[in-house]
Protein backbone atom coordinates (compact mmCIF):
# COMPACT_ATOMS: atom_id res chain seq x y z
CA UNK A 1 0.00 0.00 0.00
CA UNK A 2 2.96 2.65 0.36
CA UNK A 3 2.86 3.71 -2.58
CA UNK A 4 0.22 3.66 -3.85
CA UNK A 5 -2.47 6.84 -4.48
CA UNK A 6 -6.66 6.35 -4.95
CA UNK A 7 -7.56 10.21 -7.27
CA UNK A 8 -11.01 10.05 -6.85
CA UNK A 9 -12.73 12.34 -9.70
CA UNK A 10 -11.06 12.91 -12.93
CA UNK A 11 -11.87 16.99 -13.55
CA UNK A 12 -9.38 19.44 -13.40
CA UNK A 13 -8.50 19.04 -9.25
CA UNK A 14 -8.36 15.02 -9.87
CA UNK A 15 -6.09 14.70 -13.47
CA UNK A 16 -3.85 17.30 -12.06
CA UNK A 17 -3.47 15.39 -9.37
CA UNK A 18 -2.57 12.29 -10.83
CA UNK A 19 0.19 13.85 -12.99
CA UNK A 20 1.91 14.96 -9.95
CA UNK A 21 1.95 11.98 -7.88
CA UNK A 22 2.74 9.79 -11.58
CA UNK A 23 5.17 11.98 -12.03
CA UNK A 24 6.99 11.89 -8.53
CA UNK A 25 6.78 8.11 -9.14
CA UNK A 26 3.45 7.01 -7.21
CA UNK A 27 1.07 4.32 -8.85
CA UNK A 28 -1.57 6.11 -9.08
CA UNK A 29 -5.08 4.90 -9.28
CA UNK A 30 -7.83 7.16 -10.80
CA UNK A 31 -11.88 6.48 -9.87
CA UNK A 32 -14.16 8.23 -12.19
CA UNK A 33 -18.23 7.28 -12.03
CA UNK A 34 -18.67 8.57 -15.42
CA UNK A 35 -18.43 5.53 -18.07
CA UNK A 36 -16.06 6.87 -19.81
CA UNK A 37 -13.43 9.55 -20.83
CA UNK A 38 -15.92 11.18 -23.44
CA UNK A 39 -18.62 10.85 -20.87
CA UNK A 40 -16.63 12.57 -17.83
CA UNK A 41 -17.89 15.80 -20.39
CA UNK A 42 -20.74 16.64 -18.16
CA UNK A 43 -18.29 17.53 -15.23
CA UNK A 44 -17.84 21.49 -14.43
CA UNK A 45 -14.16 21.02 -15.66
CA UNK A 46 -14.72 20.07 -19.43
CA UNK A 47 -17.62 22.72 -19.38
CA UNK A 48 -15.42 25.71 -18.33
CA UNK A 49 -13.74 28.36 -20.76
CA UNK A 50 -10.47 27.40 -18.81
CA UNK A 51 -9.09 30.87 -18.57
CA UNK A 52 -5.54 31.75 -16.42
CA UNK A 53 -6.76 34.51 -15.31
CA UNK A 54 -5.36 35.87 -11.72
CA UNK A 55 -5.29 39.62 -12.50
CA UNK A 56 -8.53 39.86 -14.45
CA UNK A 57 -10.29 37.70 -11.41
CA UNK A 58 -9.26 40.14 -8.85
CA UNK A 59 -12.25 42.03 -9.60
CA UNK A 60 -14.01 39.47 -7.47
CA UNK A 61 -11.38 37.28 -5.87
CA UNK A 62 -9.51 37.23 -2.57
CA UNK A 63 -5.66 38.31 -3.39
CA UNK A 64 -4.38 34.92 -1.99
CA UNK A 65 -6.29 33.13 -5.50
CA UNK A 66 -4.20 35.44 -7.49
CA UNK A 67 -1.39 34.18 -5.61
CA UNK A 68 -2.18 30.32 -6.29
CA UNK A 69 -2.85 31.59 -9.95
CA UNK A 70 0.82 33.58 -10.06
CA UNK A 71 2.50 30.76 -8.83
CA UNK A 72 0.38 28.02 -11.55
CA UNK A 73 1.48 29.87 -14.79
CA UNK A 74 4.62 28.82 -14.64
CA UNK A 75 3.59 25.34 -13.85
CA UNK A 76 0.65 25.52 -16.69
CA UNK A 77 3.49 26.04 -19.65
CA UNK A 78 5.24 22.73 -18.33
CA UNK A 79 2.52 20.46 -18.16
CA UNK A 80 1.72 21.68 -21.25
CA UNK A 81 5.24 21.67 -22.75
CA UNK A 82 5.24 17.93 -21.08
CA UNK A 83 1.78 16.57 -21.88
CA UNK A 84 0.01 18.52 -24.96
CA UNK A 85 2.96 20.54 -26.62
CA UNK A 86 0.24 20.93 -29.71
CA UNK A 87 -1.81 23.28 -27.64
CA UNK A 88 1.01 25.88 -27.92
CA UNK A 89 1.67 28.37 -24.77
CA UNK A 90 -1.66 29.10 -23.25
CA UNK A 91 -0.06 32.75 -22.27
CA UNK A 92 -1.63 35.04 -24.50
CA UNK A 93 -2.32 38.37 -22.43
CA UNK A 94 -5.95 39.59 -21.99
CA UNK A 95 -7.49 42.84 -22.73
CA UNK A 96 -9.81 44.20 -20.28
CA UNK A 97 -11.90 46.57 -21.76
CA UNK A 98 -15.03 48.51 -21.01
CA UNK A 99 -18.12 50.90 -22.74
CA UNK A 100 -16.96 54.94 -22.07
CA UNK A 101 -20.05 54.84 -19.72
CA UNK A 102 -18.35 51.87 -17.40
CA UNK A 103 -15.17 53.27 -16.93
CA UNK A 104 -15.34 53.46 -13.55
CA UNK A 105 -15.33 49.51 -13.69
CA UNK A 106 -11.76 49.20 -15.57
CA UNK A 107 -10.31 51.89 -13.05
CA UNK A 108 -11.66 49.69 -10.38
CA UNK A 109 -9.84 46.78 -11.59
CA UNK A 110 -6.46 48.67 -12.57
CA UNK A 111 -6.84 49.77 -9.26
CA UNK A 112 -6.81 46.31 -7.57
CA UNK A 113 -4.49 44.90 -9.71
CA UNK A 114 -1.93 47.90 -9.09
CA UNK A 115 -2.70 46.62 -5.42
CA UNK A 116 -1.26 43.48 -6.01
CA UNK A 117 1.37 43.88 -8.75
CA UNK A 118 1.48 47.02 -10.13
CA UNK A 119 3.34 45.73 -12.58
CA UNK A 120 1.05 43.62 -13.95
CA UNK A 121 -1.76 46.10 -16.43
CA UNK A 122 -0.70 48.44 -18.26
CA UNK A 123 -3.18 51.03 -19.99
CA UNK A 124 -2.78 51.04 -23.54
CA UNK A 125 -4.81 53.55 -25.93
CA UNK A 126 -6.86 53.38 -29.21
CA UNK A 127 -3.25 53.15 -31.71
CA UNK A 128 -1.95 50.31 -30.08
CA UNK A 129 -5.49 48.54 -29.23
CA UNK A 130 -5.39 48.82 -33.36
CA UNK A 131 -2.55 47.66 -33.61
CA UNK A 132 -2.71 44.40 -31.53
CA UNK A 133 -6.48 43.52 -31.53
CA UNK A 134 -7.79 45.94 -34.57
CA UNK A 135 -11.41 43.77 -33.94
CA UNK A 136 -11.57 45.91 -30.93
CA UNK A 137 -12.80 48.67 -33.24
CA UNK A 138 -14.10 52.22 -32.53
CA UNK A 139 -15.89 51.63 -30.12
CA UNK A 140 -13.26 51.53 -27.58
CA UNK A 141 -10.25 53.86 -26.85
CA UNK A 142 -8.80 53.02 -23.99
CA UNK A 143 -8.41 49.38 -22.46
CA UNK A 144 -6.29 47.10 -19.73
CA UNK A 145 -3.29 45.42 -21.18
CA UNK A 146 -2.59 42.35 -19.01
CA UNK A 147 0.29 39.88 -20.78
CA UNK A 148 0.40 37.56 -18.23
CA UNK A 149 -2.64 36.20 -18.71
CA UNK A 150 -3.88 33.28 -20.72
CA UNK A 151 -6.42 30.40 -21.49
CA UNK A 152 -6.46 26.64 -22.30
CA UNK A 153 -8.40 24.64 -24.34
CA UNK A 154 -9.28 22.81 -20.82
CA UNK A 155 -11.25 19.57 -22.64
CA UNK A 156 -8.76 18.88 -24.55
CA UNK A 157 -5.56 19.72 -22.74
CA UNK A 158 -7.73 17.22 -19.91
CA UNK A 159 -8.20 14.27 -22.68
CA UNK A 160 -5.22 14.55 -23.85
CA UNK A 161 -3.47 14.38 -20.73
CA UNK A 162 -6.10 11.47 -19.14
CA UNK A 163 -5.18 9.79 -22.23
CA UNK A 164 -1.24 9.80 -21.68
CA UNK A 165 -1.45 9.08 -18.13
CA UNK A 166 -3.31 5.71 -18.92
CA UNK A 167 -0.84 4.88 -21.76
CA UNK A 168 2.31 5.27 -19.11
CA UNK A 169 0.24 3.30 -16.25
CA UNK A 170 -1.72 5.53 -14.47
CA UNK A 171 -4.68 3.37 -13.72
CA UNK A 172 -8.59 4.82 -14.84
CA UNK A 173 -11.48 2.78 -13.20
CA UNK A 174 -14.22 4.81 -15.34
CA UNK A 175 -17.83 4.10 -14.62
CA UNK A 176 -16.95 3.05 -10.62
CA UNK A 177 -18.52 5.22 -8.25
CA UNK A 178 -16.67 5.38 -5.10
CA UNK A 179 -19.09 4.79 -2.22
CA UNK A 180 -17.31 5.84 1.28
CA UNK A 181 -14.30 7.10 2.19
CA UNK A 182 -12.15 6.78 5.37
CA UNK A 183 -8.49 7.26 6.35
CA UNK A 184 -6.00 5.39 3.58
CA UNK A 185 -9.62 3.49 2.44
CA UNK A 186 -11.94 3.67 -0.35
CA UNK A 187 -15.26 1.35 -0.92
CA UNK A 188 -16.98 1.04 -4.50
CA UNK A 189 -19.78 -1.37 -4.91
CA UNK A 190 -17.34 -4.03 -5.71
CA UNK A 191 -14.93 -4.01 -3.22
CA UNK A 192 -12.82 -2.01 -0.33
CA UNK A 193 -9.54 -0.99 -1.21
CA UNK A 194 -6.53 0.86 0.92
CA UNK A 195 -4.05 3.02 -0.17
CA UNK A 196 -1.11 5.55 1.20
CA UNK A 197 -3.12 8.39 0.44
CA UNK A 198 -6.65 8.93 -0.87
CA UNK A 199 -7.10 11.99 -2.58
CA UNK A 200 -10.66 13.48 -2.88
CA UNK A 201 -11.53 15.73 -5.74
CA UNK A 202 -14.74 15.03 -6.56
CA UNK A 203 -16.35 18.58 -6.90
CA UNK A 204 -19.80 19.31 -5.90
CA UNK A 205 -20.74 15.66 -5.77
CA UNK A 206 -19.06 16.11 -1.78
CA UNK A 207 -21.85 18.23 -0.91
CA UNK A 208 -23.46 15.43 0.42
CA UNK A 209 -20.16 15.26 3.29
CA UNK A 210 -19.33 18.85 3.03
CA UNK A 211 -21.80 20.41 4.38
CA UNK A 212 -20.93 24.18 3.37
CA UNK A 213 -20.34 23.37 -0.01
CA UNK A 214 -22.74 24.76 -2.59
CA UNK A 215 -23.81 25.22 -5.87
CA UNK A 216 -22.65 28.55 -8.35
CA UNK A 217 -23.87 28.12 -11.82
CA UNK A 218 -22.48 28.75 -14.96
CA UNK A 219 -23.33 29.11 -18.48
CA UNK A 220 -21.56 29.28 -21.91
CA UNK A 221 -22.32 29.54 -25.19
CA UNK A 222 -19.96 28.52 -28.35
CA UNK A 223 -19.69 29.79 -31.79
CA UNK A 224 -18.09 30.02 -34.84
CA UNK A 225 -17.84 33.77 -35.48
CA UNK A 226 -16.12 33.54 -39.17
CA UNK A 227 -16.50 37.85 -39.04
CA UNK A 228 -14.73 38.19 -35.81
CA UNK A 229 -10.82 37.79 -35.55
CA UNK A 230 -10.02 38.41 -32.15
CA UNK A 231 -6.94 36.70 -31.05
CA UNK A 232 -6.83 37.52 -27.30
CA UNK A 233 -9.28 37.21 -24.12
CA UNK A 234 -11.38 39.87 -23.76
CA UNK A 235 -13.33 40.74 -20.87
CA UNK A 236 -15.85 43.27 -21.02
CA UNK A 237 -16.24 45.35 -17.70
CA UNK A 238 -19.80 45.88 -16.73
CA UNK A 239 -21.80 46.20 -13.46
CA UNK A 240 -24.90 43.99 -14.53
CA UNK A 241 -23.61 41.87 -17.94
CA UNK A 242 -19.43 40.92 -17.19
CA UNK A 243 -18.69 38.75 -20.36
CA UNK A 244 -15.68 37.34 -21.59
CA UNK A 245 -15.10 36.12 -25.41
CA UNK A 246 -12.63 33.44 -25.24
CA UNK A 247 -10.47 32.62 -28.81
CA UNK A 248 -10.77 28.94 -29.73
CA UNK A 249 -9.57 27.69 -32.89
CA UNK A 250 -11.19 28.77 -36.43
CA UNK A 251 -12.57 31.43 -35.23
CA UNK A 252 -14.95 29.63 -32.68
CA UNK A 253 -15.40 31.45 -29.25
CA UNK A 254 -16.62 30.73 -26.00
CA UNK A 255 -19.26 33.48 -24.48
CA UNK A 256 -19.42 33.45 -20.06
CA UNK A 257 -20.28 33.21 -17.95
CA UNK A 258 -23.27 33.89 -15.85
CA UNK A 259 -22.83 33.10 -11.94
CA UNK A 260 -25.96 32.53 -11.10
CA UNK A 261 -26.74 31.05 -7.03
CA UNK A 262 -28.35 28.08 -7.82
CA UNK A 263 -27.70 24.13 -8.43
CA UNK A 264 -30.08 23.74 -11.67
CA UNK A 265 -28.56 22.07 -14.02
CA UNK A 266 -31.28 22.88 -16.75
CA UNK A 267 -30.22 24.19 -19.83
CA UNK A 268 -28.95 27.99 -20.43
CA UNK A 269 -31.64 30.35 -19.97
CA UNK A 270 -33.53 32.76 -22.27
CA UNK A 271 -32.38 35.23 -20.32
CA UNK A 272 -28.60 34.29 -20.30
CA UNK A 273 -28.60 33.89 -23.71
CA UNK A 274 -30.26 37.59 -24.21
CA UNK A 275 -27.69 39.31 -21.52
CA UNK A 276 -24.41 37.25 -23.15
CA UNK A 277 -24.86 37.52 -26.52
CA UNK A 278 -26.33 41.10 -26.26
CA UNK A 279 -23.57 41.94 -24.43
CA UNK A 280 -20.65 40.70 -27.33
CA UNK A 281 -22.59 41.83 -30.34
CA UNK A 282 -22.57 45.88 -28.69
CA UNK A 283 -18.74 44.86 -28.43
CA UNK A 284 -18.79 43.59 -32.40
CA UNK A 285 -21.19 43.46 -34.64
CA UNK A 286 -19.65 40.50 -36.31
CA UNK A 287 -21.40 38.43 -33.84
CA UNK A 288 -24.52 39.16 -35.26
CA UNK A 289 -23.89 36.44 -37.94
CA UNK A 290 -22.37 33.99 -35.26
CA UNK A 291 -23.43 30.41 -35.42
CA UNK A 292 -24.26 28.73 -32.20
CA UNK A 293 -22.43 26.02 -31.74
CA UNK A 294 -23.76 24.69 -28.20
CA UNK A 295 -24.14 25.65 -25.13
CA UNK A 296 -22.97 24.27 -21.78
CA UNK A 297 -24.25 24.22 -18.22
CA UNK A 298 -21.69 23.84 -15.20
CA UNK A 299 -22.07 23.77 -11.71
CA UNK A 300 -18.91 25.29 -9.89
CA UNK A 301 -18.76 23.72 -6.26
CA UNK A 302 -17.97 26.84 -4.07
CA UNK A 303 -17.50 27.46 -0.26
CA UNK A 304 -19.09 30.08 1.20
CA UNK A 305 -15.86 32.11 1.13
CA UNK A 306 -15.08 31.38 -2.09
CA UNK A 307 -11.54 30.22 -1.43
CA UNK A 308 -10.55 26.37 -2.11
CA UNK A 309 -9.84 23.82 0.84
CA UNK A 310 -7.55 20.74 1.31
CA UNK A 311 -8.72 19.54 4.36
CA UNK A 312 -6.25 16.87 5.39
CA UNK A 313 -6.44 13.86 8.07
CA UNK A 314 -4.16 10.89 8.18
CA UNK A 315 -4.03 9.13 4.85
CA UNK A 316 -7.03 11.14 3.52
CA UNK A 317 -6.72 14.70 1.42
CA UNK A 318 -10.36 16.06 0.43
CA UNK A 319 -9.79 18.93 -2.30
CA UNK A 320 -12.56 21.01 -3.29
CA UNK A 321 -14.80 24.18 -3.48
CA UNK A 322 -12.55 25.55 -7.07
CA UNK A 323 -15.37 27.88 -7.85
CA UNK A 324 -14.39 30.08 -10.75
CA UNK A 325 -10.56 28.58 -10.68
CA UNK A 326 -10.21 25.35 -10.82
CA UNK A 327 -7.95 25.80 -14.13
CA UNK A 328 -6.03 28.65 -12.76
CA UNK A 329 -4.73 26.98 -9.51
CA UNK A 330 -5.04 23.10 -9.63
CA UNK A 331 -1.14 22.80 -10.71
CA UNK A 332 0.06 24.84 -7.29
CA UNK A 333 -2.81 22.80 -5.75
CA UNK A 334 -1.57 19.48 -6.81
CA UNK A 335 1.97 20.59 -5.99
CA UNK A 336 1.47 21.75 -2.72
CA UNK A 337 -1.22 18.58 -1.79
CA UNK A 338 1.85 16.19 -2.90
CA UNK A 339 4.30 17.77 -1.11
CA UNK A 340 2.72 17.09 2.02
CA UNK A 341 1.51 13.88 1.46
CA UNK A 342 5.17 12.90 0.50
CA UNK A 343 6.79 14.37 3.93
CA UNK A 344 4.12 12.51 5.56
CA UNK A 345 4.11 9.51 4.17
CA UNK A 346 7.95 9.59 4.15
CA UNK A 347 8.76 10.70 7.71
CA UNK A 348 5.79 10.29 9.45
CA UNK A 349 6.88 11.14 12.85
CA UNK A 350 9.46 13.45 10.96
CA UNK A 351 9.14 17.48 12.07
CA UNK A 352 8.97 18.41 8.41
CA UNK A 353 5.37 17.77 9.82
CA UNK A 354 4.65 20.92 11.80
CA UNK A 355 6.13 22.71 9.17
CA UNK A 356 4.08 21.77 6.14
CA UNK A 357 0.73 21.86 8.22
CA UNK A 358 1.59 25.93 9.14
CA UNK A 359 2.12 26.03 5.43
CA UNK A 360 -1.13 24.87 5.06
CA UNK A 361 -2.88 26.78 7.43
CA UNK A 362 -1.33 30.15 6.34
CA UNK A 363 -2.51 29.18 2.79
CA UNK A 364 -6.37 28.80 4.58
CA UNK A 365 -6.27 25.06 4.62
CA UNK A 366 -6.50 22.27 7.42
CA UNK A 367 -9.53 23.40 8.85
CA UNK A 368 -11.78 20.42 9.03
CA UNK A 369 -11.06 16.69 9.93
CA UNK A 370 -13.18 14.44 8.53
CA UNK A 371 -12.91 11.03 10.39
CA UNK A 372 -14.79 9.12 7.68
CA UNK A 373 -17.58 10.09 5.66
CA UNK A 374 -21.31 9.16 4.85
CA UNK A 375 -21.78 7.51 1.49
C1 LIG B 1 -19.14 28.19 -17.13
C2 LIG B 1 -17.89 27.98 -16.34
C3 LIG B 1 -16.72 28.63 -16.70
C4 LIG B 1 -15.54 28.44 -15.96
N1 LIG B 1 -14.41 29.07 -16.39
C5 LIG B 1 -13.27 28.90 -15.69
C6 LIG B 1 -12.08 29.52 -16.12
O1 LIG B 1 -12.07 30.23 -17.13
N2 LIG B 1 -10.92 29.33 -15.40
C7 LIG B 1 -10.90 28.55 -14.27
O2 LIG B 1 -9.85 28.43 -13.65
N3 LIG B 1 -12.03 27.93 -13.85
C8 LIG B 1 -13.20 28.09 -14.52
N4 LIG B 1 -14.35 27.48 -14.10
C9 LIG B 1 -14.32 26.74 -12.83
C10 LIG B 1 -13.79 25.32 -13.01
O3 LIG B 1 -14.47 24.72 -14.07
C11 LIG B 1 -14.02 24.53 -11.71
O4 LIG B 1 -13.39 25.20 -10.64
C12 LIG B 1 -13.40 23.14 -11.83
O5 LIG B 1 -13.86 22.52 -12.99
C13 LIG B 1 -13.70 22.26 -10.63
O6 LIG B 1 -13.01 21.06 -10.89
P1 LIG B 1 -13.12 19.77 -10.00
O7 LIG B 1 -12.14 18.80 -10.56
O8 LIG B 1 -13.02 20.14 -8.55
O9 LIG B 1 -14.62 19.24 -10.20
P2 LIG B 1 -15.33 18.54 -11.45
O10 LIG B 1 -14.86 19.09 -12.73
O11 LIG B 1 -16.79 18.60 -11.18
O12 LIG B 1 -14.85 17.03 -11.39
C14 LIG B 1 -15.30 16.13 -10.39
C15 LIG B 1 -15.26 14.73 -10.99
O13 LIG B 1 -15.50 13.78 -9.93
C16 LIG B 1 -16.33 12.74 -10.42
N5 LIG B 1 -17.00 12.13 -9.24
C17 LIG B 1 -17.86 12.72 -8.41
N6 LIG B 1 -18.24 11.86 -7.42
C18 LIG B 1 -17.59 10.70 -7.65
C19 LIG B 1 -17.54 9.44 -6.96
N7 LIG B 1 -18.26 9.22 -5.83
N8 LIG B 1 -16.78 8.45 -7.46
C20 LIG B 1 -16.03 8.67 -8.60
N9 LIG B 1 -16.04 9.84 -9.29
C21 LIG B 1 -16.78 10.85 -8.82
C22 LIG B 1 -17.28 13.50 -11.35
O14 LIG B 1 -17.92 12.61 -12.26
C23 LIG B 1 -16.34 14.48 -12.03
O15 LIG B 1 -15.77 13.93 -13.20
C24 LIG B 1 -15.53 27.61 -14.83
C25 LIG B 1 -16.71 26.93 -14.47
C26 LIG B 1 -17.86 27.10 -15.22
C27 LIG B 1 -19.10 26.36 -14.83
Amino acid sequence: MTDRIAIIGSGVAGLLMAEQFFSRGWKVHVYEKSPSLAETSVACSYVAAAMLAPYCELEKAESIIAEWGVASLPLWKELIERWCPEAGSPIFGTFAVAFNREAGELNRLKQSIDKFDPQAAAWINSNKIHEMEPDLGSKINRALWIPQEGYLDGSLFLQTIAQKLAEKGVVFHYGVEVKKIYSHTIETAQKKETFAWVIDCRGLAAKQDLKNLRAVRGEIIRVYAPEVHLKHTIRLMHPRYPVYIVPRNNQHYVIGATSIESASDRTITVLSTLELLSAVYSLHSGFSEANIISTMVGLRPAFPDNIPKVYCDKGLMIVNGLYRHGYLVSPFLSQTVANHCEGEAITPQSKLRGRMELTFTTLEMNRFFPRELKS
